[in-house]
């Protein structure tokens, strides 16, 4: 269920849901024709860090996320790489359930020495799961 992202009450785009390695949310992103006029701020192309220039261009563009349902979700900041985007958890105002961050907190250390379970992950399975913290969180989540 795609979401659309706006400046105030302009449409960028939409982003359509694709992974999340908490406290990062991974989204396939369609801009519109009015993305253009954004793109410099919000379009870091592959950087890890918002400047704080883009932080402060940011703050004025009153960003928010609308699902089909009708939900707004406002938001600080939105990282774009050209047709990705991440939306870090601290960047949202409101959205995932608080739940989310607890359980995160209380998982374990990802210690192996095995690998996770998961066909094609490289990371160590914590001590009590046969999953490192992604897909243990993915599974009981079913998220
Ligand atoms: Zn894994």
């Amino acid at each position: 269920m795609p979401l659309t992202l706006y400046a105030g009450v302009t449409p960028l785009g939409t982003l359509t849901y694709e992974d999340m390695d908490w406290p990062r949310y991974y989204f396939r992103f369609e801009p519109n024709p009015e993305f253009e006029t954004f793109r410099q701020i919000l379009d870091l192309r592959g950087s890890p860090t918002a400047t704080e220039a883009n932080m402060t261009a940011a703050d004025g563009l009153d960003l928010s996320v609308v699902a089909e349902d009708g939900e707004r979700t406002r938001m600080s900041f939105i990282f774009i790489d050209g047709k990705s985007a991440v939306i870090r958890q601290g960047f949202l105002k409101h959205v995932t359930p608080p739940y989310h961050d607890q359980f995160w907190r209380v998982l374990e250390e990802e210690v192996g020495p095995e690998t996770c379970r998961q066909q094609g992950c490289a990371r160590l399975k914590m001590r009590l799961s046969v999953f490192c913290k992604r897909h243990h969180f993915q599974m009981v989540m079913g998220e």
